[in-house]
């Protein structure tokens, strides 16, 4: 049987990661977590926050999508836990992670959004990245007040276009064509988890779950927070948020 020699290539991952440990030394990146409610505007500000810095947005929702899309082992694991109504555990979703900063565009930094969403995942986070010779930069918090964040979800429209995605909100921000996206001209959508009953579920995960994340990363001298309100304009938010660095 032929056996292909895996050596040129062998564990090019190992190779990546001892190649990038050294860039980083010369090149620190700049890892930014953002912490808020559903809500909150962490998507929009993320990617605008993005194109300030140069470096890309890492969101978990997607990967995982990714890896379910491309029917790999650990998509497949994640499609069963799914139908099980069980969320992925904390290790698989770090594991996933790793993988994917080891691409050459995240070897700057990256924008993580949603993640991590518990103190476990915060954790093992830090391990990640303290053992690849890098660190979390900035922790930022978004603060909006609940009414406010109700407010906001029951008129969000978002893109369908998953690689635009953008959001807009029926009476703060509509688009200028009704239900058409003013950037990529797709059409826009009510996400099925920003149904009133599910976005209550949504609000209870996050103050159980990720709110503890605040103190947490406080306590690691990492946090800024960042308030706003239903008066406060996206380019406000934006402006607090690109002083922060
Ligand atoms: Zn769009």
């Amino acid at each position: 049987m032929f056996v292909r020699t895996a050596y040129p290539t062998e564990n090019p991952q190992r190779f990546r990661t001892v190649l990038r440990s050294l860039f980083w030394i010369i090149c620190k990146p700049k890892f930014v977590v953002f912490v808020g409610p559903p809500g909150a505007g962490k998507g929009t500000i993320a990617n605008e926050l993005a194109a300030f810095l140069e470096i890309p947005t890492v969101s978990m929702g997607d990967l995982f999508r990714r890896e379910q899309a491309n029917g790999t082992a650990i998509g497949v694991l994640l499609s069963t836990l799914i139908n099980e109504g069980k969320f992925a555990p904390d290790e698989l979703t770090i594991g996933v992670l790793k993988k994917e900063l080891l691409k050459f565009k995240y070897w700057r930094g990256g924008i993580l959004d949603g993640f991590p969403r518990n103190i476990n995942q915060a954790i093992l986070l830090g391990t990640m990245l303290k053992e690849q010779g890098a660190a979390l930069t900035i922790v930022i918090e978004f603060a909006v007040p609940e009414p406010d964040l109700l407010n906001r979800l029951a008129y969000r429209l978002t893109c369908s276009n998953k690689e635009c995605g953008r959001t807009f909100h029926l009476k703060m921000l509509p688009p200028k064509v009704s239900g058409v996206c003013d950037h990529c001209q797709s059409k826009l959508y009510q996400r099925p988890d920003d149904a009133p009953a599910v976005v209550e579920a949504r609000l209870a995960t996050y103050r159980t779950q990720t709110a503890p994340l605040i103190a947490f990363y406080a306590k690691e001298g990492l946090l800024k927070t960042v308030r706003a309100d239903n008066t406060t304009g996206k380019d406000t938010v934006l402006k607090a948020v690109i002083s922060l660095f």
